[in-house]
Parts: C-alpha cells; structure tokens; sequence
C-alpha cells in the first residue's frame, strides 16, 4: 500500500552517451523537458511516450542495471553525495558514539574485502549451531523467531504496524511468507519459461550449500528439499491480486488463539521475539496459510525444516560474505531474475546496505548538501496547490452524492505531508558498529531495527516516523495514518528543480504529488477513513458508482500487452494505475492553479501545456531488458513505464488540445475516476 513508486538519474553519463543522438545539443543546462529525447517522427497522439522519449531507447543499459532511465539517472546523482559522506566518514572516524563513526565504520566493514574473505562463514557459525539444535516444532518456531529479529525472512511474515482498523494503536501482525523466490506464482504456474526459472533457482540453492561446505550430492538433495517444501507453502499462499483487498486481509485474533489456527507452541516463537506479554491480540493477514503452515511444521521431517532454515540463513547473508556468494547470489537474483550481466561496484552495495542500517544517520548529511530551504518551500507550494486541485475534483464528481464528498473533503483537509526530511531524527545511539566482519554489522542493524518496531507496541502510534529515508529516491501515501511523504532524494532535476518553470515541475510531479495524493482515494485507499480507520464512508450507491469505473481501469490495462503473450495485470496494478490517471489530472489541475494570471509563456517553442504532458512523459523515460520487464509484469503493482504514460494522457482532451490530437472517439468509457 506504500506506493513504492519507481521514480528516479546520472547527467553526465547519459549526456555522455547522448551526445551522438542529439541533433542540436541544447545551449544551456536542460531543466525540466529536454529537446534532446524527442523523437519528432514519431506521433504525440499515436504514442506518447515514443514522442517524449524516442532517442532515449538507444542508451545503452550499463550492466549493472535491469532498467536504466531517469530513475537510475537521479539515483546515480544521490549515490555520488552519498559515497562523498561515506568516504569523509571513513577517513575520519568520528569518536565512539557519533554519526561519523557508525557510518564510517560500516562503510569501512563493507569494503574491507580481505576480513570478509579471512572470516568466510565463521561469524554465522552459532546461528548454524542454533539451527542443527531444533529438533521439535517448538525449537523451530523459536529458531524462526531468532532469524526474525536478525532480519532475516523465513516460514512467514512477522512485524509491527498501526491497526487497520484502529489507527491509534500499534499491533504485532502475522503474513504469508517464507519463499526465496520472488512471490508463489513462481512456484506454481505453468509453461517452459516458468520450469526453466526453478530449475535455475533449485541449482542456485545447490551451490550455494556447496560453497557452504555440503558435498555435490548433498546440496542437491537439499536444493531439491528447500524447493519442495518451498513450494508447499506457496500452495498455502494467496494471489498478489488477492493480497490487495485489506477487508480480506485482515484478521484479529486473541494471542492465544493462535494456536487454533496453527497448533503449535507459539510461546516459544513469542519469547524468541521478545513479544511483550501485554500483547493481547495479533493480526493474522492470512488465517489459511497460518493452518497450513502448522500442518507442515508438523508433518514435515526436521532435517527438511533445519535444510530450509539454512538455506535461509544463506540467502539472506550471501551478498554481505566473500566473492564466492556475492556472485553466485548475483547470479540468480540479479541476472536470471532481472538480466543485468555485471555486479555493481562494492561501494554502491555498501552503500544500499548503509542507507538501510542507518538510513537517517546518512540522511542528515544527505540534506545539507542536496536539499535547500528554497526547493523545501517551493515542495510545499506544490504540494498545496495539488491538495486545492484535489478539492476542487471532489467538489465537481458528478457521480458522488454530497454526503460521501464530505467525507471525502474531510480526509483531503487532514491529510498531512512530510516533505524533504523528518523534523526528529531517528536515533541510533543504541547500535554498536564496529570494524569487524560485515555482515556482523548488517545483523546488528536490522536487530536494532527489528527491537525499535517492537518496542513501538502498547505505545502511542508515532505520526512524525518517516518510513523511507531522505535520501531514497520514492515517494509513498500511508492509508493508515493518511499521509504523504516525500523525501529529499526525489525531489531532485529533472522531477523538481527549484528553478525550473512551473510547467516541467508539475508535469514531471504528477507521478509523485498527484500520484500519491491520488491514492488516498484509490480502490483501496478509499476505505479508510480520514482518521486511517478501515472503514466504510461511502454510500453503497457511490461505492457501486466507484467500482464501475475502476472497472473500466482494469479492462483498459488488461489489453495493454508488454511482451508477446504478457499482457499487464489490470486487477494487480488497479489502484497504481487509478493513482497514475488521477495524478496526471490533478497536477494539470494544480499546474493551472499555480499559475493563474501569470500567464506561463512557451519554451523552447513548447506551450506551457505541452511542457507540462512532456515533462510528466520524460519523467518515465526507462530502458528495461525483458528479464526485468516479465518480472515487473508478474510481481509489481506498477504498470511498466510506457503504460504509465499511454494510460493516464488516454482520456484526457487538455492533451488531445495540446498536440492538435483528434478528439476521442464517442462513446468511449471514460478512464478516469478522479
Ligand atoms: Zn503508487
């Protein structure tokens, strides 16, 4: 429900790369649209996106990316400010305790290669030890919850979130989970392309045991016993299309009663935890994989539960161990999975890892150098102006009667928005890093991170946490506390540019302000209630009026088909795609409120319109190999990038007036909701 937007770019590499496509190079730094990519052979109303971004489709994607386009442009940018506070910190290793020793250490631990090949798997030894000791179902639920609390994924999900249903609290809650491929329909759906992937993935899981010491013959039994039972529970699990419905995912239940669901001993997963015995209730979001879960941890021998719990153990440590790992992980999950043919340098693997042990340390210097007050209170502006576009959508809904565009009102009125940075740091005087085996750091960060959610229970909910970090190039709508966020790293050229013209600014936002604000009222967002409550505020006949349209949604993206035979998931990207069509419009709306009476003038020979449809098209500019595009199609609920933009400029007659297009045929369903 987080949308994790794919949003993101290196200037100078693509300039670099550019230079023999572009005609006439532009005279002066591109902000917001560039000449550069448009491809003027191509029609604006036949397809957009190719007349937007034409020339781009001949940059190369560099190996060690799946998809390269504007996203990896910005990221690239961040990553550069980001290894230049990594590096200084390293260097100067503030005094114990400082954000410059915790960061400059972990940087540190994270490319001292000859530690991480000396201690091979010796800092994982007692975890191994741990698990050759289970030998009943409760040591195994505890030997679960020892890996959940080092971070590691294994037999399902466990966490702390706001209740759905009761957004003042925080509950301890219960998933599906357990797979080490990407989601169950990889287990389980039919034809050549999908066997060829788990013969791939049982190989992978083979040598890995064999470089973890397991004789030839050995790991491929045990590769064959982790796929098995594997696959058993992604039987147990349900549909990404089903996960999507929160009614149905939501269950709670007494602590004690989980033990009807699953009756197994659950105290001994508790106390691995450290649940606080104040707990009284949990969240099961899937009740049935829970009672099959427990028929299998019954049923299935314990040599095939301590195979899975290794294998996990080295799934989740592999890309912090020697070479040996590092690539065979890279391997699988990078090339066979997504395509890309090269492993990314160390020091941007260090620094994904640092950005998630200690995301806010690293933020803090992140925004002195790439954020200014002037483009914070430029965000805002924007931001303002998009929730009084919103309103004004509500207001003239035809298809909603006054007592739902109330509700509705309300919910946009106290919608808060978290721009740039937090206001509060997080804190991490509480972890210990070190110079010493990398992944030793890693563990101590996600069980620091794993006992901060924990002791979240039974305490007010937090409103000022910020769930990604300021540097992170995503932007997210959170239902249950009915806020928008959007951090330093995506407000960045050539989304925002504090002085670029209004135009390109709000085209190229719409798929981050108008997006996110538009999934406060998508087909899920739409059921919670101003306060973040699950909980119906539609009046039957509006909700029914709602669903038509969303209706008309899923069967337009239904025929959008990707790659031969791969047709987009409608129902999977329903609420990106209502969220991707209402935040075009809304950002036009928004664009047309900022800049009333001033009358934008064209430039570069663009209207103002056209500026602001270009800009929100080269805002996706993205080339993807068809590795990443197949598993975008099967795991994401967002639609690939062109579709992104065919699909919202589709029903929208300021677009059609722009480029001179024809009108829509009549007749045509309408597309938009809002
Ligand atoms: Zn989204």
């Amino acid at each position: 429900m987080k949308g994790n937007e794919l949003k993101t770019r290196t200037v100078l590499l693509v300039l670099a790369l550019m230079v023999p496509l572009i005609a006439e190079p532009p005279a002066r730094p591109v902000l917001g649209v560039d000449r550069g990519y448009i491809n003027t052979a191509a029609s604006p109303c036949r397809d957009f996106y190719c007349y937007a971004n034409g020339t781009f489709d001949k940059v190369a994607i560099p190996g060690e990316y799946a998809s390269y386009g504007v996203n990896q442009e910005i990221d690239e940018r961040n990553f550069t400010i980001l290894k230049g506070i990594l590096e200084s910190s390293a260097r100067t290793s503030g005094s114990k305790g400082t954000i410059a020793q915790r960061v400059g250490d972990f940087y540190a631990s994270g490319l001292d290669e000859a530690l991480i090949e000396k201690e091979g798997l010796q800092p994982l030894a007692p975890l191994f030890a741990a698990i050759q000791a289970v030998k009943t179902p409760a040591d195994l639920l505890a030997g679960l919850g020892r890996l959940h609390a080092l971070g590691i994924p294994a037999g399902f999900g466990f966490g702390v979130q706001v209740d759905d249903k009761d957004s003042s609290a925080m509950i301890a809650s219960f998933s599906q989970g357990g797979l080490g491929l990407p989601e169950r329909d990889y287990y389980l759906r039919p034809g050549q392309e999908a066997e060829t992937t788990r013969q791939a993935y049982e190989q992978h899981v083979a040598r890995i045991f064999t470089l973890a010491g397991e004789d030839a013959e050995a790991a491929r039994a045990g590769a064959r016993t982790v796929m098995l039972l594997e696959t058993k529970l992604a039987q147990a699990s349900r549909t990404l299309v089903d996960l999507r419905d929160p009614q149905a995912n939501y269950h709670k239940v007494a602590r004690k009663d989980l033990a009807a669901l699953a009756p197994l001993d659950w105290n001994a997963y508790f106390s691995a935890v450290a649940l606080p015995a104040g707990e009284a209730h949990v969240l099961v979001g899937q009740p049935e994989f829970y009672k099959a879960l427990g028929g299998l941890l019954g049923s299935e021998p314990m040599d095939a539960w301590r195979l899975y719990l290794r294998w996990h153990v080295l799934r989740a440590a592999a890309p912090f161990l020697g070479s040996a790992f590092v690539n065979e992980n890279f391997a699988f999950y990078a090339k066979t999975l997504s395509g890309a043919t090269e492993l990314r340098p160390r020091w941007k693997r260090v620094l994904a890892a640092a950005d998630r042990a200690l995301g806010e340390d690293l933020g803090q210097l992140f925004v002195k150098t790439a954020f200014s007050p002037a483009a914070k209170a430029r965000a805002l502006e924007m931001v303002h102006f998009h929730k009084e576009a919103m309103r004004a959508r509500i207001l003239a809904a035809d298809w909603m009667v006054d007592a739902t565009k109330t509700q509705a009102l309300k919910k946009l009125d106290t919608m808060r928005s978290k721009v740039g940075y937090p206001d509060r740091w997080r804190d991490y005087s509480g972890l210990q890093v070190a110079r010493r085996p990398y992944v030793l750091n890693v563990q101590a960060a996600a069980t620091f991170e794993f006992r901060r959610r924990l002791a979240k229970l039974g305490r007010p909910v937090d409103r000022d946490e910020w769930f990604m970090t300021p540097q992170t190039n995503n932007a997210y709508y959170d239902p249950s506390l009915n806020e928008m966020c959007f951090p330093a790293g995506i407000l960045q050229p050539p989304f925002f540019d504090a002085k670029a013209d209004d135009a390109s600014n709000y085209g190229a936002l719409a798929s981050t302000i108008g997006h996110e604000l538009t999934h406060g009222f998508d087909d899920q967002g739409r059921q919670y209630d101003w306060q973040g409550n699950l909980k119906d505020w539609w009046t039957a006949e509006d909700a029914r009026r709602f669903e038509a349209r969303a209706h008309q949604i899923v069967k337009q993206y239904d025929a959008f088909e990707v790659l031969p035979g791969l047709p987009i998931n409608g129902k999977l990207t329903l609420g990106e795609n209502i969220a991707d069509i209402g935040g075009l419009r809304v950002s036009y709306e928004a664009f047309r409120l900022a800049t009333k009476g001033r009358d934008p003038k064209a430039v570069d020979g663009f209207t103002p319109d056209q500026r602001f449809f270009l800009a929100f098209a080269q805002g996706w500019r993205t080339n993807q190999r068809p590795e990443a595009l197949r598993m975008q199609v099967t795991t994401d609920v967002h639609a690939p990038v062109r579709w992104r933009v065919l699909g919202p400029v589709a029903d929208f007659p300021e677009f059609r007036k722009a480029f001179g297009c024809e009108a829509a045929p009549a007749g045509q369903a309408p597309t938009a909701i809002w």
